[in-house]
Order: structure tokens, then sequence, then C-alpha cells
């Protein structure tokens, strides 16, 4: 197969991978593995490890290694404290520690990436995740689902802190009232999604001064403070939904609007199943059309194999089994 991209220069970032032709959703771009594994959490991570863990690895890597951005400039040149910069500004990091992707880090990072980078038994796999036009730059993100819910101010504080660059990703630097609409989308999305996991918004201050150092290990869910008063099933179907709608709205990836969609069909479904069982046809509808939507939204942009498209189907069946069962003695007990 021909490549789909090529890296090529992008503007104020050194460079970026560009399509080659239009990519469609769930299409594969490349096949990665992981390079220059350090066990340890990225706040331990010295000059020196990266230093040590770079002359372990080949000719041919060290130089794809020495290709990745280092956030400020580019340079042929390298000593450890560059070595440092480009770990830091392209590490993945998990409960084991940090690594780098030599191909799937030459990917810059947007607030509203159109690629993500998926993980299975075969290894590391970039998907699109939006439709790509030939000639634009692929993009992933560089932070997990935290990123959704900061206004772009907010986000640019932790780029500036965890990777040394201001992001200038389409969602940043989009002028207004764009911009303040997507702030108020963001900042919409944290309330409904900290309120669903029974936890109250926590304070975020921090990301507002403009001087200040975040922690590379800052994590404000962790200080959030439990919510007093349990959120019903009604107000759990509405916040789940409106959470599919804002996701959509600010060009997230289908496949979170496809999550809360589901989730928003389960609790309408839990809410019919009430007793005393009377099925009313058009939330029973509802319930099946939000399931159809996000069994369709996740079909385009996960392989048809991965477990996210199996767990969708299976999801999809036993809520048709459940809406049966529950028009069945519905019926029963009209008769
Ligand atoms: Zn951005």
């Amino acid at each position: 197969m021909a490549p789909l991209w090529d890296s090529r220069p992008s503007p104020g970032k050194g460079n970026g991978m560009m399509a080659l032709e239009d990519i469609e959703p769930g299409n594969l771009i490349l096949e990665d593995k992981e390079a220059l594994r350090i066990y340890a959490p990225s706040t331990h991570i010295a000059a020196a490890d990266v230093r040590a863990a770079f002359d372990r690895l080949s000719a041919e890597d060290r130089a794809r290694f020495l290709l990745l951005s280092d956030g400020q400039k580019t340079s042929d040149d390298y000593d450890n404290a560059r070595l440092l910069r480009i770990f830091e500004t392209n590490n993945f990091e998990d409960q084991y520690g940090c690594w780098i992707y030599l191909l799937i880090c030459r990917c810059n990072h947007s607030c509203q990436p159109n690629a993500v980078v998926l993980i299975s038994e075969q290894g590391e796999q970039l998907y699109a995740e939006t439709f790509i036009p030939k000639g634009s730059e692929i993009y992933i993100s560089y932070k997990g689902a935290i990123f959704r819910s900061l206004t772009a101010r907010r986000r640019q504080a932790m780029m500036r802190s965890h990777k040394g660059f201001t992001c200038s990703c389409p969602a940043c630097s989009m002028p207004n009232p764009g911009l303040m609409v997507s702030d108020m989308r963001r900042t919409l999305i944290g309330g409904l999604w900290y309120a669903l996991q029974g936890l109250e918004v926590p304070d975020l201050s921090l990301l507002d001064d403009p001087i200040a150092v975040i922690p590379n290990d800052y994590d404000p869910i962790a200080t959030a403070r439990h919510r007093q008063v349990r959120l019903s099933e009604a107000e759990r179907t509405a916040y789940y939904y409106v959470l599919a709608r804002l996701e959509q709205a600010e060009g997230s990836s289908p496949y979170w609007t496809a999550a809360y969609l589901r989730e928003a069909a389960t609790y309408l479904l839990y809410q019919i199943a009430d007793p005393p069982h009377v099925v009313l046809p058009r939330s029973a509808q509802y319930v099946r059309d939000w399931m159809k939507e996000a069994s369709m939204l996740t079909d385009s942009v996960r392989p048809p194999h991965s477990q996210e498209v199996k767990s969708m189907h299976q999801q999809c069946n036993n809520i048709e089994a459940a809406l049966a069962k529950l028009a069945d003695e519905s019926q029963a007990g009209l008769d």
C-alpha cells in the first residue's frame, strides 16, 4: 500500500504529517511500534535517562528520533538537553512509564485532532477519526480526555508547561466569536462530565495564572470533591444526550458522541423499565434511534474487528431484546 502521509514543513511547528490523499474516517494511516521506553513517570525522567535509552537505539532509529520536534527549533546538532526536550515534547505515558513512537510522534498535536492512536495486539495503529482532505495536516491529541473540557487558555497553559510550546492548533487559534463559543461548549462538557462522575467541578484556577508552572502530574480530577446529590436517571439521560451533542458540535471524535448516546439510550431504557412497565412508544423509539446512531458512528471510526465495535453491536442487541420484553410485559399488563 502506498503511504498515505509524508513529513512536510508545518508553519510554526517544524515538520508535520501531511495527507498525500483524501483519508476517510476509520482508515488506517500507519502502523508503528513503541521505541525508547523508560520505566519511570515523566516527572522522574532526566536527560541522562533519555541519553542512555537513545544510545541503545539503532543508528537508523536514532536518526528518526532526531527528526521529532523538540518544541523549540529543528537542528541537526544534539546534546542531552535537546534529547530530553524531544522526549518531553513527544512522549506517551501510562502507569508503567513513558515511551516514544518514531513515526506516530511525527504527528503534531491538535486540541481538535483528526486521528487517534489505537493500541491492539497487532501493535500501535494510527487511524483517521474524521475526513482528512489531501494536503492537510494529520493531528493527534497529546493530552487525554481532560482537554475536551478545558478552554483554549487553560489548554495552552498546560501545553506550555508540559510540552514547551504554545498550541496554535485550529481549535486554539480560531477567531472570536468561534473561540468564545468553543470555550463555553468545553466548559459545559466539563460540568456535565464531572456531574455524571458524581463529582463537583474542581478548582482549575492554577491554569488561569499566566506565569504558573503546571506540575507534570497535575490531575484536577483527583482533587474534585464528591457531589452531595445523586443524579436521577432522567437527569443522566439528559446530561449524556447533551454531552453527545456538545462533543459533536465541538468537532470531537464521533467515537465520543457514540459513547454518550449509548449511555443516554441506556438510562432512558432504565426509566422505561421502571414499574409499572408502561412502554411509551416515543421513548422506546428514542432509545432505538440513539443506539442506531451510536452504532453507525462507532462503525465509522473504529475497525470492524475492534472491541469497541463488537461491544456497541452487542449493546444494540441487548437493548432491542430488553425493549421487546418490556413491550410484551406491557401488553400482558393491559390484557
Ligand atoms: Zn490547541
